[in-house]
């Protein structure tokens, strides 16, 4: 049976007309203005020739108009694939081919990276007249219907579109509110880009739960700061440079308590900033997820999220999770591949058939991710299993020698990587980045007095910058071509 829902941002503008839906610099939008907004832009967008059933990509800043775009092509059943403005002409082309999109709905700034391709320029289609809005009727969400394509971030290799359904977006809204509660006045302040998962699932969530976006085109840590000072900010989504930037303007203030959860995710989270945030009485909350999963799968509930820093917590309402060896169950606290299932997961990768089988074992997606339970069933991430390095036998984990070389003085950034070692078949080799000059004995001493001798660095190279994807995540591939070009060069 197909399971049908009346379009979400419909109903929620029936139900509470006048809340504030979104709030940026320059206005403030109630759920029934920015139907009515939707509505015209639906209608424009169908007499363009927007249809039903086809992939049509947006490539935009984080705006009002963004949000209309999405909404729209809701409305009218097109499939939204979100392109990351940030990717590269080259990385852009290659995805809007993969992808098969009939039209682009670009800002105008961006439009020469996309040229090729039959382009619906925003700044045209915001100047349109109303069209006549019988043709605006909103359609019903059928929950199997994919709604979204999303590339993965391609920090592993080349990124694959994530078919992610109408279904995943509200299983996944609803294991969210379930574990973090709700109030009307909540506000969620959205600085991610609305592109990623991240950013989109929280105006998923603006819509299922009727409470107001805080829209930022970007991330400015003294404005989202100040935002969260004053304008009674409730629950903000951060990834860890984000964390770092404000707790760095919060200085030795805290917030008011109108600001209720920091979900912090996305990647590794160094716990020099987790335990910095409980000394400052940051309601902090680690999360895990992918946009395979349409955002968080794990995260720590309120009562645990001081208590257990450092682990991600356990699966949010009806999503499970196992950690697997070989195929076989993993006891608590024995490290294995985190495997997940529940309702909030992709059907699979857009043209991918292998891709997807590969991912999949009896629902369960293999997460490619390394992980453990402890005896409380609660989850702690370990990294990527491909960066995993295995050095005389023993599981070694560049994260925790990264997060372990940030707490250095004068470390900026740092990359880990497994290198070749005749006696211990790899060893540990760190890249650094340096904010002032360090001495490579004194942060050798370091390490050796925080990591057990396996997982110290063998060697250093300091380097200008990390080399990271258009999501600002390491590319440790890339510092491994760095290795092997140097051992060719001496061969
Ligand atoms: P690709 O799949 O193309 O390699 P990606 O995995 O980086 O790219 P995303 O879906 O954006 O693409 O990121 C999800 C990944 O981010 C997770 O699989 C995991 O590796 C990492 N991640 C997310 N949350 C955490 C966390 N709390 N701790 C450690 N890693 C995390
Ligand atoms: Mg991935």
């Amino acid at each position: 049976m197909k399971q049908e829902m009346p379009n979400w941002l419909k109903q929620r503008s029936e139900l509470t007309p006048n809340r504030t839906a979104l709030k940026t610099k320059d206005e403030t939008i109630t759920f029934q203005q920015l139907f009515k907004r939707v509505q015209v832009r639906a209608s424009n967008l169908s007499q363009l020739g927007v249809k039903q059933g086809q992939h049509v990509g947006i490539l935009m800043r984080n705006s009002v108009a963004m949000v209309e775009t999405i909404h729209a092509l809701m409305s009218i059943g097109a499939v939204t694939v979100l392109l990351n403005h940030r990717l590269s002409k080259s990385e852009l082309n290659w995805q809007i081919v993969d992808v098969e999109a009939t039209y682009i709905i670009v800002d105008d700034e961006f439009s020469d990276n996309v040229a090729d391709f039959h382009l619906i320029i925003n700044e045209q289609l915001s100047a349109m007249k109303a069209a006549s809005l019988s043709n605006a009727v909103p359609r019903h969400f059928n929950l199997d219907d994919v709604a979204t394509i999303m590339y993965t971030s391609g920090t592993t290799g080349n990124p694959k579109g994530v078919l992610q359904t109408y279904g995943n977006h509200w299983s996944s809204a609803i294991g969210s509110v379930l574990n973090l509660g709700l109030q009307t006045e909540d506000r969620w302040l959205l600085a991610v880009p609305l592109f990623h998962i991240s950013g989109l699932s929280i105006l998923m969530r603006s819509v299922i739960y009727g409470i107001g976006i805080h829209l930022h085109e970007r991330f400015d840590a003294k404005i989202v700061h100040q935002a969260i000072m004053d304008e009674g900010v409730a629950i903000i989504s951060v990834v860890t440079t984000m964390l770092k930037q404000l707790l760095e303007e919060l200085g030795e203030t805290t917030y008011p308590p109108s600001f209720r959860c920091m979900l912090v995710g996305g990647g590794p989270v160094p716990k020099k900033y987790l335990i910095q945030c409980k000394e400052k009485g940051i309601p902090v909350y680690q999360s895990y997820g992918m946009t395979e999963t349409a955002s968080q799968v794990v995260t720590l509930t309120p009562d645990d999220s001081l208590l257990k820093l450092g682990s991600a917590g356990k699966p949010l309402f009806s999503s499970e999770l196992k950690i697997i060896n070989n195929g076989i169950e993993c006891q608590p606290n024995e490290e294995g591949e985190i495997v997940v299932k529940g309702p909030t997961i992709t059907k699979g990768y857009w043209k991918r058939e292998e891709a997807t089988k590969a991912a999949f074992t009896d629902g369960w997606l293999h997460t490619g991710d390394q992980g453990y339970l402890d005896a409380e069933g609660f989850l702690y991430v370990l990294d990527r299993r491909s960066d995993l390095i295995i050095s005389g036998g023993e599981n070694v984990y560049p994260a925790e020698i990264e997060s372990v070389l940030l707490n250095y003085k004068g470390v900026k950034e740092a990359g880990v990587i497994g290198i070749d070692d005749e006696k211990w078949g790899q060893s540990p080799h760190a890249f650094i980045v340096t904010a002032e000059e360090i001495s490579p004995v004194d942060l050798l001493d370091f390490c050796r007095s925080k990591l057990a001798r396996y997982k110290v660095p063998k060697s250093f190279t300091f380097v200008d910058k990390l080399p990271r994807n258009a999501s600002n995540k390491l590319l440790r591939r890339e510092l491994k071509k760095i290795i092997k070009e140097q051992s060719n060069d001496k061969d």
